[in-house]
């Protein structure tokens, strides 16, 4: 599988994905992410060898939301291994990334680390761990994607902040099950913050190469344990596309993370990561142009997990 040149199926997907503009709505309930230009599509590949192929805006940096929770769970992972399942599950939730319903029902124990009630409960598993979480967040992506310019977008966190009532509801409902031990602000301060992340479809495919690599970064530097990264992946399939996950797999098949920034980031396990954005969503709150394009790229590339 080395060695494969994707520009001519990444042009054709441009070509097929341009009449589905306006097909999609933008996330409205961040005012900050409303304001942008929904017209936009970039594609980005990179292989574990280094290889790259892009179109569109790939170097143009966008709110990358949810797909933060995949590196604050690597970062947990590490920290905790399996004991991480104490306090989260791994099934998926059939509901919206913001429900709140399951909680109750399964004691504050958020159904996986992708919704966004998970991702509290990550964030605040990581603050115990690293203390100046924010920094050394940062300081992670920026090294695994090899790029010193990524900052937080202040303005998107604000946003977050000030219309976060349904997420301020989770934390603290949380806590009040035990399932969390920090204040819900301080928490709550990291999860908008991760959510705010400015990045481009290059630096996410770079960053998210230990996935595809069993757990080593481009610079060949062991991110995580090959089998740590491998369940990573079993949960990206099983949840990181929220209640549409079955959808994705059947469409597209393989293991991914979407944000309500209109990114998702694929992984084909042993060969290369994929990130494709565009900012209109599905009902799921996935890009609707990003689905179709990862549909057509694992069927013109003839190369899916299954
Ligand atoms: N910041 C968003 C929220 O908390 C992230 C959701 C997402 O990308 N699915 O609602």
């Amino acid at each position: 599988m080395q060695n494969i040149n994707y520009n001519k199926i990444l042009e054709r997907i441009h070509k097929e994905i341009k009449g589905d503009f306006g097909k999609g709505k933008l996330a409205n309930y961040i005012p900050a992410l409303a304001q942008i230009d929904p017209n936009q599509f970039a594609m980005h590949i990179t292989t574990i060898e280094g290889n790259e192929f892009g179109i569109g805006n790939f170097t143009q940096a966008f709110s990358i939301q949810s797909i933060s929770k995949a590196y604050t769970f690597t970062l947990a992972l590490k920290q905790l291994d399996d004991e991480i399942w104490k306090r989260v599950g791994k099934e998926p939730s059939g509901n919206t990334f913001n429900s709140l319903v399951q909680l109750e029902y399964e004691n504050g124990i958020p159904r996986n680390p992708f919704i966004n009630a998970g991702a509290i409960v990550i964030s605040d598993i990581i603050y115990e761990g690293l203390g100046k979480t924010k920094n050394k967040l940062l300081k992670f992506i920026k090294k695994l994607s090899e790029n010193p310019t990524l900052i937080y977008d202040e303005e998107v966190a604000e946003s977050e902040r000030e219309y976060g009532d349904r997420n301020r509801a989770m934390a603290n409902f949380i806590k009040s099950y035990e399932n969390l031990s920090n204040e819900a602000n301080d928490v709550l301060d990291i999860y908008f913050h991760q959510c705010s992340i400015a990045m481009s479809t290059q630096d996410l495919s770079r960053s998210f190469i230990y996935l595809a690599n069993k757990g080593k970064s481009l610079k060949n530097k062991e991110i995580l344990t090959a089998r740590q990264a491998k369940r990573i992946n079993a949960v990206m399939l099983t949840s990181g596309l929220y209640d549409a996950v079955g959808d994705f797999a059947y469409r597209v098949g393989l293991p991914a993370k979407s944000g309500v920034g209109g990114g998702i980031v694929a992984i084909i396990p042993n060969e290369l990561v994929i990130s494709v954005w565009s900012p209109e969503l599905n009902s799921a709150g996935n890009s609707y142009i990003g689905t179709k394009a990862l549909e057509l790229f694992t069927t013109y590339a003839s190369n899916s997990i299954f």
